[in-house]
């Protein structure tokens, strides 16, 4: 049988299949999805505190929602929205910015096999590899 769990949303017990919300919740969020969908649609630059005051959906969901890669939200400087993971700097999906992605990468692979890349402090450049490696698991 499934795995009985409370709903984090609304605290109902349920039956979890993929997702981690009730029926009723996964519903709920695809209407709330569709509002937030259709006002960018109309405001395509609309920032995050207005599309949240307009829609009423939660500014959490909006932001996990740019994360996720499924709105597309413009930024004006000050405006509230997503940052990275590694420098703070505003982007507008996924974890990190276009340079801590490219660094990370770059540390992924010399991780990986090759210690050509960086001979001075080992040790630190592998710590560092490891936080960030622990923040993208967080996720
Ligand atoms: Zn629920
Ligand atoms: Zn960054």
């Amino acid at each position: 049988m499934g795995d009985l769990r409370n709903c984090p949303e609304c605290g109902k017990v349920f039956v979890k299949i993929n997702k981690n919300l009730c029926l009723d919740c996964i519903e709920k969020e695809e209407a709330e999805f569709e509002e937030v969908r259709k006002y960018l649609k109309d405001n395509p630059k609309a920032p995050v505190e207005e599309i949240v005051e307009i829609t009423g959906v939660q500014e959490k969901k909006v932001l996990r929602w740019m994360r996720e890669g499924r709105v597309d939200i413009s930024f004006f400087d000050g405006s509230k929205g997503l940052t990275c993971k590694s420098c703070g700097t505003v982007i507008k999906t996924g974890n990190f910015c276009a340079k801590c992605a490219k660094d990370l990468s770059a540390q992924m692979k010399g991780a990986a096999g090759q210690r050509t890349i960086r001979q001075e402090e080992p040790e630190k450049e592998k710590k560092r590899g490891m936080y960030f490696a622990n923040r993208m698991r967080d996720n």
